[in-house]
């Protein structure tokens, strides 16, 4: 794929992609024939393009982060799309837990033992500091639609999913909305009073989570999250999920799996929007 910073691809260098991939200007060039100028950007930009000033740096759970940044007046994004971070000729990236309309930009970093950037953002980055970074990437991010919406999300996967969320309910989204997050144990789990706080004042969204080890608190389920959505443990995963849009955030080997899943429950590929934590 390219993209186009400029100007229209024609509708038939577009067709089979995802929506959110047309709305970035996204095209196959191997089958566009211009109708007006356009202006195509390179794909892989390796340079930072933005700084700002970490504003807040807190806890979430024993490995994870939360960092808050001034937003730049002039940066733009899609709820879910990510930045990669810039450390020393090194380049990782974090997904925005924010939405656009917030005058900060969220990120929830786990600390990776021996993990280069990660421990550097967790352990030295403070409050004051300046981080540089590149610009928004990635097509895993909400547009309006009426589809029930499932968000999956294992670990710091949750991020990308909390702001897709957040921007579904401010922009009054009509169907339902499932969040269901996965983690090795209990004190893991972040943001749990959170996302209940949103379930109760909303009532399209449903909030779950689910631990591998065992846990005696009566509100969150223990067990493998794709053998719990198999067993249809809870209600709404009980449906047929075709007709439905799912968005996948966090470990690569369980995305996989999940994805395997969704196909066999009914949904159509085109609907399954994935970040892999890769
Ligand atoms: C689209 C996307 C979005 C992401 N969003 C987030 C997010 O919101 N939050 C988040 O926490 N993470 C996110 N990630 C993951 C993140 O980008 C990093 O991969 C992660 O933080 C690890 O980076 P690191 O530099 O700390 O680790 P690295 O230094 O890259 O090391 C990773 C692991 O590999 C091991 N390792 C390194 N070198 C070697 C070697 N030579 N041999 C053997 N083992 C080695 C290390 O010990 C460590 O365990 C995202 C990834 C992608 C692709």
């Amino acid at each position: 794929m390219s993209k186009a910073t400029q100007g229209q691809p024609p509708a038939a260098s577009q067709a089979g992609l995802k929506d959110t991939q047309k709305a970035q200007g996204y095209f196959l060039p191997c089958v566009c024939k211009p109708e007006m100028d356009l202006h195509i950007e390179a794909m892989r930009i390796t340079s930072s393009k933005w700084q700002s000033t970490v504003i807040q740096k807190s806890q979430l759970s024993d490995t994870v982060v939360r960092l808050r940044l001034q937003k730049p007046a002039a940066f733009t994004y899609h709820a879910g799309q990510y930045v990669a971070f810039f450390q020393q000729g090194k380049q990782r990236c974090y997904s925005l837990a924010s939405i656009n309309s917030e005058p900060l930009l969220e990120f929830h970093i786990r600390r990776v033992p021996e993990g280069k950037v990660s421990t550097w953002l967790c352990d030295e980055v403070q409050e004051g500091d300046q981080l540089h970074f590149s610009d928004v990437r990635g097509d895993c991010f909400y547009i309006p639609n009426s589809q029930p919406l499932l968000l999956l999300a294992t670990g710091t996967g949750l991020a990308p999913l909390y702001g897709i969320m957040r921007q579904a309910i401010t922009q009054q989204h009509p169907a339902p909305i499932h969040i269901f997050h996965s983690c090795n144990d209990v004190e893991s789990l972040y943001y749990r009073q959170e996302l209940a706080a949103i379930s109760a004042q909303y009532a399209h969204v449903t909030y779950d989570s689910c631990v591998v080890a065992a846990t005696q608190q009566g509100d969150v389920l223990q067990g493998d999250m794709v053998q719990l959505l198999q067993q249809s443990q809870y209600d709404w995963a009980a449906d047929d999920w075709a007709g439905w849009r799912v968005y996948l955030s966090g470990k690569p080997d369980i995305l996989d799996q999940l994805r395997l899943l969704c196909l066999q429950k009914g949904v159509r590929n085109m609907d399954i929007y994935a970040d892999a934590f890769t």
